[in-house]
């Protein structure tokens, strides 16, 4: 058997559409969803990342509110920028880029972030809620993950389901969901990760794949079942001489091989990545709407 792809940038541009007609929707109403993005610091990955998020925004309608501060910006102005974008109505989403730079709290700049403005996904208020199955701003790419599978028509309920990872980002929330009493749900659920004792044997008995360990060839096609769905959440770079950049990325998953065993998996790059931005920009319109009373 071999796989059928699963075109994350297409799924990501469907949904992008979508919200873009939604939020052209509520412009008719005289409401524009404003993100927030504050960026401290130089990295140049935190600030590509920015970028992209900046301009998906432009391309959406959406008001896109940009925060950069220098790398020696004190925790009481980082908290005071994030207690003004709480009070600012135009703003309906706040995200601080991570890592910040050192000497800065970041669970505390987290936690002063209004949960109704949390569009990432990470405050505890949305994480409780989620865990409880109640209406939350869900985690940009576990989030993502899970519209991959729904809108490639793979069944979720009752399905055995490894995922490879256990972060608060990705493996943790992914599994809350997976495992609620919902139509999106109803998965059984196993999660593993480095003290796991043998990883092969969970995976071979899995009908769905999450890999988000962030190793490459974590998934090889020896520790997989014909037919699986195979998710890879993982970037890596691996040094490449023929690469102008001198590497190429990778996922978790060796794809050649296993691809010629599954149904359906992701590639890397053009799975799971594109998803994640996507997520954030429904997030951004989904709490404009809450803030309108607006129910979706
Ligand atoms: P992380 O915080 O480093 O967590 C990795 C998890 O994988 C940990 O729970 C770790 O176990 C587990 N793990 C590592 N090696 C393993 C192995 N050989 N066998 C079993 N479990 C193993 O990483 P993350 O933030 O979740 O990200 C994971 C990957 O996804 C990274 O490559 C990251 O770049 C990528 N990512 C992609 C996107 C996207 O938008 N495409 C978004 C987020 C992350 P322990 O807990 O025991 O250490």
């Amino acid at each position: 058997m071999t796989a059928q792809i699963i075109d994350g940038k297409q799924v990501a541009a469907d949904m992008r559409a979508e919200l873009k007609a939604e939020v052209a929707e509520l412009k008719k109403k005289g409401i524009v969803p404003g993100l927030a993005v504050v960026l401290v610091g130089e990295d140049p990955a935190s600030k590509s990342y920015v970028t992209a998020k900046e301009r998906a925004c432009e391309e959406m309608g959406i008001f896109s509110d940009d925060n950069r501060l220098d790398a020696d910006t004190s925790q009481e102005d980082l908290m005071a920028l994030v207690e003004k974008l709480n009070n600012d109505p135009k703003i309906n989403g706040i995200l601080v880029q991570l890592p910040l730079p050192k000497g800065l709290n970041e669970a505390e700049v987290l936690l002063a972030i209004d949960p109704a403005k949390d569009v990432d996904g990470f405050h505890p208020v949305n994480v409780g809620k989620m865990v409880v199955g109640e209406k939350a701003f869900l985690p940009c790419t576990p989030h993502g993950v899970l519209q991959l599978l729904m809108r490639s028509g793979v069944t979720i309920e009752g399905a055995e389901t490894v995922i490879v990872g256990r972060s608060n980002i990705v493996g943790k929330p992914l599994a809350n969901m997976l495992i609620q009493k919902n139509p999106t749900g109803n998965a059984t659920v196993t999660v593993c990760h480095t003290r796991t004792k043998d990883l092969a044997y969970h995976t071979k008995r899995a009908d769905i794949v999450v890999a988000a360990a962030g190793r490459p060839n974590t998934v090889t096609a020896d520790m997989v079942k014909d037919g699986v769905v195979v998710i890879d959440v993982g970037v890596n770079r691996v040094e490449d001489a023929t690469k102008k950049r001198g590497y190429r990325l990778v996922g978790d998953v060796d794809f050649e091989a296993v691809k010629e065993k599954a149904s359906l998996i992701t590639p890397v790059p053009g799975g799971v990545g594109p998803m994640t931005i996507t997520m954030l920009l429904y997030n951004t319109v989904e709490s404009a709407r809450r803030a309108a009373g607006i129910e979706a």
